[in-house]
């Protein structure tokens, strides 16, 4: 992580950082626990983790690191946060993954447009915001890309990727690629997320005070907040 990072991680991880001298260091440290905090929502073990996947939140298909996408991951952990909203959101989860996932190309396109990371960070907030209320709503993908359009200024919906020099159906290809690539990953036995090796809990199927047993056969992989807070 270079310094630039951990200061902008630090400014979107809190409400407020005062520009006064901290003498105690009382602040600094509330600064840091807030961070804390949240970065243990997005990826940790902790039982309320979200356990965020980094591929389809903040790298790039090929493995580049995305910082706009990372602050904005941040900045929408902290306002689910706020709103109580992690079920709302678990609730959509796996629908929210696919799409964002499939539709990276936009994502990178209002942040091209915008042509800076910081410009970038609340905005694609907003994106995400948009795509779980929409999915919440039960609206599908088209309808979510038209709201975008709408939305968002100078969006292409097409991957002009995908159409260089391609003979067959752009979304074709798109999604065998993503059925490919999303086939091999573990998802969440109750939301279908996608989960990540180092935020991951198992899950007793048949509770053990109802009888259930330990073994392989009554347990799933789950997020920790699944596991442990998500009611639905
Ligand atoms: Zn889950």
């Amino acid at each position: 992580m270079d310094l630039q990072l951990i200061c902008d991680l630090l400014v979107y991880s809190n409400d407020v950082i005062s520009e006064e001298k901290d003498q105690e260091g009382k602040e600094t440290l509330e600064v840091l626990k807030n961070t804390k905090k949240i970065l243990e929502i997005i990826n940790s073990k902790n039982p309320g983790s979200l356990g965020l996947h980094p591929i389809i939140y903040f790298y790039s298909k090929k493995g580049n690191f995305k910082p706009a996408n990372f602050y904005a991951t941040v900045l929408f952990v902290r306002e689910l946060k706020q709103k109580k909203q992690f079920d709302k959101f678990t609730s959509v989860r796996a629908e929210f993954e696919e799409f964002i996932y499939k539709n990276d190309y936009i994502i990178d396109q209002i942040n091209r447009n915008l042509r800076s990371t910081k410009k970038s960070a609340i905005p694609l907030k907003e994106l995400f915001v948009l795509i779980m209320d929409s999915l919440a709503d039960g609206c599908n993908e088209f309808d979510i890309r038209q709201a975008i359009k709408k939305k968002y200024n100078k969006i292409n919906l097409v991957n002009d990727e995908d159409e260089i020099g391609e003979s067959f159906n752009a979304n074709r290809k798109s999604e065998t690629y993503i059925s490919t690539a999303l086939k091999s990953v573990v998802r969440c036995g109750i939301c279908g997320g996608v989960v990540h090796v180092n935020s991951s809990s198992v899950d007793h199927i048949v509770r053990k005070r109802d009888g259930g047993l330990g073994s392989a056969e009554n347990g799933q992989i789950t997020h920790p907040y699944c596991n442990t807070g998500y009611k639905n």
